[in-house]
């Protein structure tokens, strides 16, 4: 090291501390990066990697200018790295030895700020997990870059940690490094995402007023962690921070993480894309606010049926009045992201222009206010109530910014006249002083009887009098001196015109200076106010959600919904995307009947037929219900359920025949023992990855011990015909079937749900169509009837023996102390999942 420049030195003094992040080291005007760094970075970005001189072996370099930075840090934040910014903070001019430098910031992927590394509707979460000795996690999300803080105590495993990660996905994870190390891997692994350590937790005095709402150590200890990753990486004022706020889970519908996934609610299975999803059919919002919000929603439908229906209710009013909701939703479209806007003030990197766009944002509130004034219902009136029009923050923005500010603060131009005293007075100086020299021109010119002569102004040499080669024989007067030489002019100075240059500039450059004063005043001014706006932002999601749930109610004709518990009574239900991707008018609308008499349907059909569109359709009706949105229906009685849990389709994009079972067994696994009477189970084809007797035994296990133990309402879809014979024994079990008819020679899918079991010989006479050999066909039928007498000789199981579908899930081996297994994509367990003692208890 005693042969590196101190400049090195200094480097891998700072380098020490920050070794998970890529140092971005001034040099000048480019951020530099050695060593390991740099020659990671040079391939991550392509950029050229070059050499320094030092120590024994030349230092690998490479580096971006810093004023291009910014597209850099994104390519490497994208990725999941981390970035830390070392700027020089002392003058060159003025340090002795080594300038000074520091790191002034951390960019994570989980903390980013800068607008073109986030996306406009969407929110863009770190996470941290803090692990207690009871057992029990505590997740908390945060925001940054609209200061949102939510908290959940997690007191059912590790499990529900990797479901709720799972169905809130974050960017980073901020974790105690003594978190153990089984788990630290799975985050790793399954989540693929950044993770970062935070061993130290204060309690600081600061985080006081954020964390009044939080009554439990706990809830304390693992904010706190947060907050102090958030305050080491970041580095400055973290005003916008909101409270706290508890996720009570137990208020929210569970979507496991199958479900948020196989029913494509926020984005497609397969294209990991909003288009085609639940999300896009549903998002008429006209601001990012309000399109984070309903993204928000969709992924924690309500229980509260209260609640439900005070949104229901405005969702209603807004569909009946067209005109009001047009006027709103015109007015919202002008409103700026306050949320975003408010964290950027906070952070000192707002412009004029951001703080004009605020006002203008602002100043549409009493119109949107008005407009919902004129519906006249109560809870209408709740939310027109809860805009409080900050009507002082206008008042300061109007009197003191120009309605144009250039984008720069600090060159001028940005405050209003009369707005501050000293600010005219220098600004008035400087324009009596340029009208002076306008009229001096005119006196120059008599004097010297030169017509041209001009006085002009330029950067470099100030303000001067110009006059063309012929007519410099004119000019007597010593009083001019020569400032600079045109190929056809001559420009020159005099004392007089000195003075007055002096003076105008001194003016200039102070009105300058004080408007840049004046500009951070009013910003520290409005930063007072952010807790206001962002209460405001609030609010104004919120409108914009459910103006936007009318507006989709009223495109697609949907209805609005009525509860009852026990009952899912639908009368021409819709899957909301599928009939939006056909043709309109093609899809087949069908009814859904489900009560405490009848609680699981089976469904037969073909192939193609929609049995797994009808199941999902069941789903995705209950879930816009529960958000407080119409559904895709005639009409509709819903129950509230309190989970559902899916098996469907997905595991067909899986690669291998094994995966695929034991990801079938894992998710029907986490439904039998989460699942209840309250809940919506899916089930499509359940047994299909393995033999047929034994992908049979265990779909008719499981039917029957859900019949018997759960009483989840559920849909049961199968090939296996034989299960149809359950319904004369299992009380609360329907078959219903989708109908197919042939049609001159072609199979016509029809859509349609109808009740009893689909006609077994239908594959037979598919292939009678395709023309097989008349001999194979009526062979195949004398086969068919021998597996219709001897198929499932069994009828189902009595009472006692009912464990044994939960059992066929679980391994012999299972050990009190393992984590239990989750299988993601293309990751093929080679060993069967473990349970521990609980979990198994919890089969039993
Ligand atoms: P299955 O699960 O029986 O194999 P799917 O539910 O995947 O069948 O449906 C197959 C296709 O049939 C869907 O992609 C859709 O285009 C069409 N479909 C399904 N249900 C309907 C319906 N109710 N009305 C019109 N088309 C439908």
């Amino acid at each position: 090291m005693s042969k590196l420049t101190p400049m090195m030195q200094q480097y891998i003094e700072i380098k020490s501390q920050y070794k998970d992040a890529f140092l971005f080291y001034r040099l000048g005007d480019f951020y530099e990066l050695f060593y390991d760094d740099a020659t990671k970075a040079a391939g991550e970005l392509e950029i050229t990697l070059t050499k320094r001189a030092g120590g024994d072996d030349p230092i690998p370099m490479c580096g971006v200018p810093y004023h291009s930075a910014e597209n850099y840090i994104k390519v490497l934040i994208d990725k999941g790295y981390k970035v830390a910014i070392c700027e020089q903070v002392e003058d060159p001019k003025t340090a002795k030895g080594v300038v000074k430098r520091e790191v002034v910031q951390m960019i994570t992927p989980g903390t980013v700020m800068e607008s073109n590394m986030l996306v406009e509707g969407e929110n863009n979460y770190i996470g941290s997990l803090s692990h207690f000795e009871d057992g029990s996690f505590v997740i908390v999300y945060n925001d940054l870059s609209t200061g949102e803080n939510r908290l959940a105590l997690m007191e059912d495993g590790w499990d529900s940690v990797i479901h709720e990660f799972y169905h809130q996905p974050v960017k980073e994870i901020v974790i105690s490094p003594s978190l153990p190390e089984d788990m630290q891997t799975q985050l790793q692994e399954r989540l693929q995402v950044t993770v970062s350590y935070q061993d130290e937790v204060n309690f600081n005095a600061e985080f006081r007023d954020l964390s009044d709402n939080l009554n439990d150590e706990r809830l304390m200890e693992a904010f706190s962690r947060l907050l102090n990753y958030i305050q080491r990486t970041q580095k400055r004022s973290l005003d916008h921070l909101q409270p706290a706020e508890v996720i009570e889970l137990k208020q929210y519908m569970t979507l496991d993480m199958y479900s948020k996934r196989n029913l494509e609610l926020t984005e497609t299975i397969m294209k990991k894309s909003k288009h085609g999803s639940l999300l896009w059919v549903l998002d008429k919002t006209v601001t990012a606010m309000g399109a984070r919000m309903l993204k928000k929603w969709l992924e924690r439908p309500l229980l509260n049926q209260v609640t439900i229906n005070r949104r229901l209710e405005v969702v209603g009013t807004f569909l009946d009045a067209f005109m009001e909701r047009e006027n709103i939703r015109e007015n919202l479209k002008s409103v700026y992201d306050l949320e975003r806007l408010s964290g950027r003030i906070a952070f000192g990197n707002v412009n004029a222009r951001d703080l004009i766009q605020l006002k203008r944002s602002l100043q549409k509130i009493p119109e949107i206010k008005e407009a919902l004034g004129e519906l006249r219902t109560p809870e209408v009136d709740n939310l027109a109530d809860a805009l409080i029009y900050p009507e002082d923050t206008v008042n300061l923005l109007e009197q003191s910014l120009v309605e144009d500010p250039p984008l720069s603060v600090k060159e001028g131009a940005l405050i209003k006249e009369g707005y501050h005293e000293e600010l005219d007075k220098y600004r008035d100086a400087s324009k009596n002083g340029k009208q002076w020299i306008a009229s001096l021109e005119q006196k120059e010119r008599e004097q010297t009887g030169i017509k041209s002569l001009k006085i002009g102004y330029n950067r470099v040499f100030g303000y001067y009098i110009e006059v063309t080669r012929p007519n410099l024989h004119l000019l007597h007067d010593d009083r001019y001196e020569r400032k600079q030489t045109l190929t056809n002019a001559e420009r020159f100075i005099t004392p007089e015109l000195k003075e007055k240059e002096t003076l105008i500039l001194e003016a200039d450059e102070k009105s300058v200076e004080l408007e840049y004063d004046l500009f951070i005043e009013i910003r520290e001014q409005i930063k007072q106010d952010i807790p206001v706006i962002q209460q405001l932002a609030q609010v104004i999601s919120e409108i914009d959600v459910l103006q936007g749930f009318a507006t989709v109610s009223e495109e697609n004709n949907y209805k609005r919904p009525t509860f009852e518990k026990g009952v899912f009574a639908v009368e021409n239900g819709r899957h909301p995307v599928v009939e939006q991707v056909m043709k309109s008018g093609t899809f087949v609308p069908n009814d859904v009947q489900l009560n405490n008499q009848n609680q699981m349907l089976l469904i037969t059909g073909p192939n193609m037929s929609g049995k797994s569109t009808y199941m999902r359709q069941v789903a995705l009706i209950a879930i816009m219900g529960q958000t407080g949105c119409f559904i895709p229906a005639e009409s509709g009685v819903l129950p509230v359920f309190d989970q559902i849990f899916t098996r469907i389709g997905a595991a067909d994009d899986l690669v291998s025949g094994q995966s695929t079972f034991m990801v079938e067994m894992l998710e029907a696994r986490h439904a039998l023992r989460n699942a209840t009477a309250d809940s919506l189970i899916l089930l499509d084809e359940i047994g299909r990855g393995t033999s047929t007797y034994d992908g049979m035994a265990l779909a008719q296990a499981i039917v029957e011990y859900i019949h018997h133990h759960i009483h989840a309402k559920t849909l049961f879809s199968t090939h296996y015909h034989e299960l149809t014979a359950l319904e004369s024994t299992l009380e609360h079990l329907q078959n219903i079937h989708v109908r197919a008819e042939e049609h001159e020679g072609n199979v016509v899918f029809l859509h349609q749900i109808k009740e009893g079991a689909a006609d077994q010989s239908y594959g037979i006479h598919v292939a009678k169509l395709a023309d097989l050999p008349d001999e194979l066909i009526s062979r195949a039928s004398v086969i068919l009837e021998g597996f219709e007498n001897n198929g499932i000789k069994e009828g189902p199981e009595e009472e006692e023996q009912k464990e044994t579908a939960a059992e066929t899930t679980e391994p012999e081996e299972a050990q009190s102390d393992q984590l239990s297994f989750f299988v993601e994509e293309n990751n093929t367990p080679s060993k069967p999942a473990k349970l521990n003692n609980k979990e198994n208890k919890a089969l039993e």
